[in-house]
């Protein structure tokens, strides 16, 4: 039966791995750019300038959060533009050659991979275990002599494990060495850090990327805005042609109030990283163990980190605010209508697959059937998530769950 409850006023919004809300802090940053100043960043005179200012002034701030030079930094208008540059940008025009990357990439790395398959060059698409980890090892053994990108996103958003980026960074650098010696093409490396972004490291140094994705809609600044950090020397030809605006990477009349709401997002995102992560993990450490047990069927997909919270020099491997869990014979969908007349936002498998309607393909390859995937809910957390919130979901959650599975047997 349907708990009888009082439904909340306010919104439980438990999917911000789909969108976050906009800071008001970074909003009031933007104003003045939505506002009276309004100039066109390459005009030369007053007006313009504080345009152009404001821009490289935020250039300069979310360089310093990844411990980048200024000038490596290229703004987009989000991660799907950042993941095609990289990608689409780091093939030549005049030769076949390989990329290699993760079966559980996000759709704007993965269909782009597949647009250069269907151009005639070579992909290794690279599995994952269980618990949804790439390994090393698989990438010593895919990269060839015309291999020129591995693209491995830093942290899922369906089931967030995070991926040994800095491991794959260590060995590629010093595998472009022989390389060079061999007269063989660099092989790039780029990470999809969209998810990662207020959760992990970005420092790109101890990361060993040569380019790393990042979008405003997923850190609390304003949609359509992001980054693609662009190491020095790169060898990246730009997908947008035009006025040569951002070093001639990112043709277009920049989108100034965006760009300023950007690096304030993630100059915020990053101030309150630890005590946000610290503080996330232990909500959803304890609705994880809630729901297993008070919910018969319920399996947690992904690595789980339970176990793991007391080892020193613990390495972060899933997202502090990520739970996806299956329900045995649940419909999926149906229980995120039913969450929804409880006034409780969450999301089956991810929001980019179910706009296709299709099965999950990350849960389809951590080896659940169409059947268990289908039967999944994923709950993302963020800043304004509380434990009242928590129990209240942990309230109503048993029984809805049981009502789906009793309206499908
Ligand atoms: C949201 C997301 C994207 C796409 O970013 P947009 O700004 O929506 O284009 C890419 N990769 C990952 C991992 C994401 O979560």
């Amino acid at each position: 039966m349907l708990p009888k409850v009082k439904v909340p006023k306010n919104l439980i919004y438990l999917d911000h791995a789909a969108g976050t809300f906009l800071d008001p802090e970074v909003k009031k940053a933007m104003e003045p750019f939505l506002g009276e100043n309004f100039g066109n960043a390459s005009s030369l005179y007053t007006l313009g300038k504080k345009s152009q200012e404001a821009i490289e002034q935020s250039r300069k701030q979310v360089a310093e959060v990844l411990s980048a030079r200024a000038e490596e930094i290229v703004f987009t208008a989000g991660g799907t533009e950042s993941n095609n540059l990289a990608i689409l940008g780091s093939v030549p025009a005049n030769k076949k050659v390989h990329v290699i990357t993760s079966a559980i990439e996000h759709p704007s790395v993965l269909e782009p991979v597949l647009e250069l398959k269907n151009r005639g060059h070579k992909v290794s698409l690279l599995k994952i275990d269980k618990n949804g980890f790439v390994n090393l090892d698989q990438i010593k053994k895919a990269v060839r002599p015309e291999t020129v990108l591995v693209s491995v996103m830093y942290a899922n958003n369906e089931v967030g494990t995070v991926q040994p980026i800095a491991e794959i960074g260590k060995w590629l650098r010093s595998e472009n060495q022989k390389r060079i010696l061999k007269k063989l093409p660099s092989v790039l490396f780029h990470t999809d850090a969209c998810q990662a972004a207020g959760a992990l490291d970005l420092n790109i140094n101890r990361l060993g990327v040569d380019l790393l994705t990042l979008n405003g809609s997923k850190i609390y600044g304003p949609k359509q805005t992001g980054v693609l950090f662009v190491k020095k020397g790169t060898n990246l030809k730009p997908v947008i042609f035009g006025g040569g605006q951002e070093r001639s990477f990112r043709s277009g009349t920049e989108n100034v109030a965006g760009i300023v709401g950007f690096a304030k997002a993630l100059s915020l995102s990053e101030q309150s990283r630890e005590k946000e992560v610290k503080r996330l993990k232990v909500l959803r450490d304890y609705f994880i163990t809630q729901v297993l047990k008070n919910i018969k069927g319920s399996s947690l997909n992904g690595f789980d980190e339970r176990t793991k919270l007391k080892v020193a020099n613990f390495i972060i491997k899933r997202l502090s605010n990520n739970i996806n869990l299956s329900f045995k014979g649940l419909e999926g969908e149906a229980a995120l209508i039913y969450l929804d007349s409880y006034n409780i936002a969450v999301s089956t498998g991810s929001a980019c697959s179910s706009v296709r309607g299709e099965t999950s393909h990350v849960l389809l390859a951590l080896g659940l059937t169409k059947e268990q995937a289908e039967s999944s809910l994923r709950f993302t957390l963020g800043k304004n998530t509380t434990l009242k919130e928590i129990d209240f979901v942990l309230k109503v959650l048993p029984g809805i769950v049981q009502t789906v599975r009793n309206m499908n047997s």
